[in-house]
């Protein structure tokens, strides 16, 4: 068996494993960078369209700087949050990022006066040349800063077990080639966890193929605490048609250049969302949205899965094709942005909780586990966040590298880890194939854990997760069984995760008797703020796992009601 020796073990490179690398280089720590796609080329980071702007950076006023504290606490996390470490990441955001990146070449889109073009408002953004397509810069920066600093990257390479010492601590992973089908063990004293939120566990999802929530599973698995999986975030207005882009959104914020954005009508041709109307300068993002168009659902004009529109035929396309991408679909379909309106949908998007963790350090409950980025429970994601957390990460396990003792890792880990993914390619049952056992989860969660739910959807869903682990994963087969390049071996281990993760969540959405932002219980319709201003926690237990409901702090911002109409609520 390869195995390759480092001190600190990431896994994920998106914004948050990236940059924990490149600030543990930076103290002198030798990292390893295990990577399921490409460094900088895979996960939700270079989907990034633009960056908010925090604090008074950039002629922000102070007005400016708080409406962003205020929209990341309330209109972005629904108060789920911990308010103390919004105002670190906030005051990081404002005084090291911008500069950082921007010393490194990062181009942040200029007018011809050569001013740094943002979007007007309460609180205001940037792009990374085109706003649509930051996200390519910006992690291609990474990719490159990587490997001017010489550390190493395993790529392709899926990690699909942590591995503990012979102390019991967490000091390695598995991992198997996707290309080779070999496996490799990389060991260190800590490992960072950082495969991001954006998970594709429903129908349609903005996350991408190698999102299944592996991170999500191995934590679970290795005993570390979870919360507020239910807090799913969705995109109102992506493409519905084809499938494949699902993820192409036609941006309902205001925009570089243009204090107009995309318009949403329903299958009537009625307008039912324009940001100049229904949030003047989008103070409140995604959720404002969702709320606006769950009415038309529930009125008959609309459905989840299409049957309503979206497009900038209010507008002059020249302020869209300025400075940003999202003109590019209606080109690419021989439509005109000016009269024409494309078909929209929702998309599960990404998830606000996730592992918990120790934010000061990024330290999980599991010893030797650290998880940065959208994996983590406390943030709902963006890419400066993100970044935020892969600085936080790597001050956390440098504080405590100095006090943790060599131990070997523990063999039989590796054992199993070896004879459970054998047993998974040699899957030759007379039932599914994993892809297609993957899209009964993902139509299990669409249905029963999709915007509206309620106790009796969610227990629909659980029962369909229940069957698919008892019937269609030990049925499953396998077509191709060679090692290289072995797509479906790879469906059928994440098809585990995804599993776990999908159950999970739903017992965490039972476990939420509220409605909250994006969050919509049908039995539950209030927000209820005297009762779940709280972290909903999943905590393993030897025969399952137990609940403990931990309140937030909110000493910047406060909700203002104890319990109300979630529909009534702005955020
Ligand atoms: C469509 C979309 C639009 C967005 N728009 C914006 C925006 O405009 N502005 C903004 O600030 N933010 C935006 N975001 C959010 C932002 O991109 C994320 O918050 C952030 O990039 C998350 O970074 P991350 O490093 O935590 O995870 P990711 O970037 O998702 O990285 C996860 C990494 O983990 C790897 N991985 C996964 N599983 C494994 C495994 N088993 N083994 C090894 N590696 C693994 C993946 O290959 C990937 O490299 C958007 C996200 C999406 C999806």
């Amino acid at each position: 068996m390869k195995t390759v020796k480092t001190d600190v073990v990431i896994v994920g490179g998106g914004a948050a494993g990236c940059f924990a690398a490149l600030e543990l280089h930076r103290k002198g720590i030798a990292c390893v960078v295990v990577c399921k796609g490409l460094v900088g080329k895979s996960g939700a980071s270079i989907f990034a369209g633009n960056l908010v702007l925090s604090g008074q950076v950039l002629g922000n006023t102070p007005e400016q700087a708080r409406n962003t504290g205020e929209f990341l606490v309330k209109y972005h996390n629904q108060f789920l949050i911990d308010q103390h470490w919004a105002r670190r990441c906030g005051a990081w955001v404002e005084s090291e990022y911008y500069a950082e990146l921007e010393r490194a070449g990062l181009y942040f889109r200029r007018d011809a006066e050569g001013n740094v073009v943002t979007s007007p408002g309460k609180i205001r953004s940037v792009a990374a040349n085109v706003q649509g397509n930051s996200g390519v810069p910006f992690m291609d920066l990474r990719r490159k800063q990587l490997a001017r600093a010489g550390i190493p990257t395993i790529e392709e390479t899926a990690v699909t077990a942590l591995l503990h010492g012979r102390d019991g601590r967490v000091r390695g992973v598995f991992g198997l080639s996707v290309l080779t089908g070999e496996p490799i063990v990389v060991q260190g004293q800590s490992v960072i966890l950082a495969t991001g939120y954006s998970d594709r566990l429903h129908s349609r999802s903005t996350g991408t193929r190698e999102m299944s929530a592996d991170g999500l599973a191995m934590a679970w698995r290795a005993g570390a605490d979870l919360l507020n999986l239910e807090m799913q975030w969705w995109h109102t207005n992506d493409v519905a048609h084809p499938p494949s882009w699902e993820r192409m959104q036609i941006y309902p914020n205001p925009i570089l250049g243009s204090p107009k954005s995309a318009r949403m009508v329903n299958a009537a041709g009625e307008e039912f969302f324009n940001q100049q109307d229904d949030d003047p300068m989008a103070f409140g993002p995604y959720t404002v949205q969702l709320k606006a168009l769950v009415k038309q659902v529930r009125a008959g004009k609309a459905s989840y899965s299409g049957g309503y529109f979206a497009g900038f035929n209010h507008m002059n396309p020249a302020e869209v094709n300025a400075y940003t991408t999202y003109g590019k679909p209606y080109y690419q379909l021989g439509l005109d942005p000016a009269k024409d309106l494309l078909e929209t949908a929702v998309t599960a998007h990404y998830r606000q909780g996730g592992v918990r963790v120790d934010t000061a350090t990024m330290k999980t409950s599991v010893p030797g586990l650290f998880v940065a980025g959208g994996l983590g429970g406390h943030s709902n994601g963006l890419i400066a966040l993100a970044t935020f957390d892969g600085k936080t990460v790597a001050e956390g396990v440098a504080d405590e590298l100095g006090f943790v003792a060599v131990a070997d890792l523990n063999d039989r880990d590796i054992q199993a880890e070896t004879y459970r993914l054998e047993k998974l390619r040699q899957s030759d049952g007379d039932g599914e194939s994993p892809f297609a056992i993957k899209e009964k989860i993902r139509g299990a969660m669409w249905n029963g854990a999709g915007v509206e739910k309620s106790a009796a959807t969610l227990e629909e869903a659980l029962a369909n997760l229940r069957r698919i682990r008892e019937f269609d994963l030990p049925a499953m087969r396998l077509k191709n069984r060679t090692k290289i390049a072995n797509y479906e071996w790879l469906d059928a281990i994440d098809v585990h995760n995804m599993i776990d993760a999908a159950e999970l969540v739903v017992h965490s959405s039972l476990e939420r008797r509220e409605s909250r932002g994006p969050f919509i219980r049908t039995d539950f319709p209030d927000t209820d703020n005297l009762d779940w201003l709280a972290a909903n926690v999943m905590v393993k237990t030897e025969n399952g796992f137990r609940f403990e409901r931990v309140p937030y702090e909110t000493p910047y911002f406060q909700p203002g009601f104890d319990r109300r109409d979630n529909m009534l609520v702005a955020w």
